[in-house]
């Protein structure tokens, strides 16, 4: 754990999040300010900086990563979804604990 970070805490349950779906190694919460009807953020429960940085170190957690957002996706009972990993500031990238969003619940447009 990252003392100074916002996911971290809120994997260690010091931070209130409504969490959505959780694995022995992942946690799924839906995002503060939703950008549709299902915006959920899936984490590792490790502190890893991007997805990148997740993948290298550590792979099966990476992969879980995607296992979780269709197990959200089953449970919103999503019939499409979009996955997002923000990787670096001049992506939109704000905390810098790895994060997977999972976006649906209505018809998304491609370019966004
Ligand atoms: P990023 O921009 O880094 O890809 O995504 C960070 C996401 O975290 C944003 O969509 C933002 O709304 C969400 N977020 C920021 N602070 C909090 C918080 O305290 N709780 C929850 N549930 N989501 C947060
Ligand atoms: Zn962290």
């Amino acid at each position: 754990m990252s003392a100074e970070c916002l996911f971290c805490k809120i994997v260690a349950g010091q931070i209130p999040a409504t969490v959505v779906h959780e694995t022995p190694t992942t946690v799924a919460f839906r995002d503060v300010n939703p950008v549709a009807p299902t915006h959920v953020l899936v984490v590792p429960r490790t502190h890893q900086p991007n997805a990148a940085a997740l993948a290298a170190a550590e792979p099966a957690t990476a992969a879980d990563l995607l296992t979780s957002a269709q197990a959200v996706a089953d449970a919103e009972g999503l019939s499409g979804y979009r996955l997002v990993f923000n990787t670096g500031e001049d992506a939109g990238q704000t905390v810098f604990h790895a994060h997977l969003h999972v976006i649906g619940g209505e018809r998304l447009t491609w370019p966004a």
